[in-house]
């Protein structure tokens, strides 16, 4: 059955007060959804909905960071302890061929599933990397070893790729997707769920909330992505069928904490709407994830390895 895999980057599960701007900002379709915000007060677990707080650190002293967090996510395997520490931004180096052979997108793949990674990556993302001002990230290490093809314009303008950003204004910002307009968060929601009809797994990542959370976004950053998020989420369940299950989980806290701009040891969120909810309700760690989304997407994870 058809999975659309959210990550959102920085995002903890904190309690509903008011330093934690996921309690604040008027967020209609996850209040909808959850009976409130995206809090610790509105954990949880029903026959197609859960929300649970899941450990991040893994056992490893200090808070999480996202370099070891992608690698636990997408591949399954306590990546922090594997490397001795968390380590921020880009998988370690030791890591990558263990995140390649391991990866949801690999393993789904070999299993028959149809896996699409619905994130843009326009020329000048090819040129930072070729130029080494950027290095990949997790995700994009994981595609490239599975042979998910990387999105680029031609999705984009035919509405089969959305931007990091949700709405596309970064890149289009920087003149990076001409002729190219930003869409709604709404609107992102439902390319999202459309392509959940052609792929049993979909795969999604935002930075945009790490970034808010680290006050690079200025003081109405971390309002701005929670708003686009919750659009989002919107768009996604107004257009999702009755077989579709959505994933939504990050990598450590963040954005749930104004009074700091570093990450936090807080749980993340693991939030599922739809068939596949049960089968997360027992995952209590980030390096769960991957086997349960292989499961529930339609196999058992130990066939393939
Ligand atoms: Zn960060």
């Amino acid at each position: 059955m058809p999975l659309i895999f959210v990550f959102l980057d920085g995002v903890g599960l904190a309690q509903a007060d008011p330093t934690n701007p996921l309690a604040i900002t008027p967020t209609p379709h996850l209040r909808a959804l959850l009976g409130g915000p995206l809090t610790l007060e509105h954990v949880q677990a029903r026959a197609t909905l859960l929300l649970r707080p899941i450990d991040a650190a893994l056992g490893v002293p200090g808070s999480p960071q996202s370099g070891t967090g992608h690698v636990a996510l997408l591949a399954g395997v306590n990546a922090p302890a594997l490397h001795g520490r968390h380590q921020p931004y880009f998988p370690p180096v030791a890591l990558r061929p263990l995140l390649v052979e391991r990866s949801l997108f690999r393993r789904a793949l070999a299993a028959g599933q149809s896996v699409a990674f619905a994130n843009v990556f326009p020329p000048i993302f090819f040129e930072a990397v070729a130029q080494r001002r950027i290095r990949p990230s997790a995700s994009v290490l994981a595609a490239q070893g599975a042979n998910v093809p990387l999105r680029g314009l031609a999705e984009l303008r035919a509405g089969l790729a959305l931007s990091w950003d949700i709405t596309g204004e970064a890149l289009y910002a920087r003149g990076a997707t001409p002729a190219l307009p930003p869409i709604t968060p709404m609107q992102a929601g439902t390319r999202l769920a459309a392509l959940a009809r052609s792929h049993t797994l979909v795969f999604f990542e935002c930075f945009l909330t790490d970034l808010a959370g680290h006050g690079r976004l200025g003081p109405d950053g971390p309002a701005d992505a929670i708003t686009r998020v919750d659009g989002l989420i919107g768009g996604l369940l107004a257009h999702m069928t009755a077989a579709d299950t959505l994933l939504l989980t990050s990598d450590h806290g963040n954005l749930e904490d104004s009074t700091t701009t570093v990450h936090t040891e807080a749980p993340v969120p693991l939030l599922v709407v739809g068939p596949a909810a049960p089968a997360f309700a027992a995952i209590e760690r980030l390096d769960q994830i991957a086997d349960a989304v292989l499961a529930a997407i339609g196999f058992q994870a130990d066939t393939v390895q």
